[in-house]
């Protein structure tokens, strides 16, 4: 423990150590979540996907889900969800029915993470 306080450079260090830390965070999560919906994108899956955390770090809450059975989409916000923020975006499908679809509606399909929602192409609810 230092006999004294530290000093303004060693302050400014530090605040310049946390703020470096900080951003190399933030673009790794932009990176991962760019990947991510690359991987969507492609049409071919991807076996993995980020936390809510991640997606949240990244600036990207809005997660875009499609349903296949009635092709509707909706932006739901995971900033808003109950859920722990080590949970990935793609279990978030397991908890999500579409409300168009009569009966045993299909497994909505998450089409990637967005900063805003993508409001003008979407005509209903999930
Ligand atoms: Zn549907």
């Amino acid at each position: 423990m230092p006999d004294h306080d530290p000093t303004r450079t060693d302050r400014a260090a530090a605040f310049m150590r946390k703020a470096a830390a900080e951003k190399a965070a933030h673009d790794e999560a932009v990176d991962f979540v760019e990947r991510y919906n690359a991987a969507l994108a492609s049409g071919h899956g991807t076996p993995w996907s980020p936390t809510i955390r991640t997606a949240i770090m990244a600036g990207v809450p809005w997660l875009d889900v499609h349903c296949p059975g009635c092709g509707t989409s909706r932006a739901i916000d995971i900033r808003k969800i109950d859920r722990h923020p080590l949970a990935t975006v793609g279990s978030l499908v397991l908890g999500l029915r579409c409300s168009m679809c009569p009966g045993s509606a299909p497994m909505p399909v998450i089409r990637g993470l967005h900063a805003f929602p993508p409001a003008a192409r979407y005509t209903s609810t999930l």
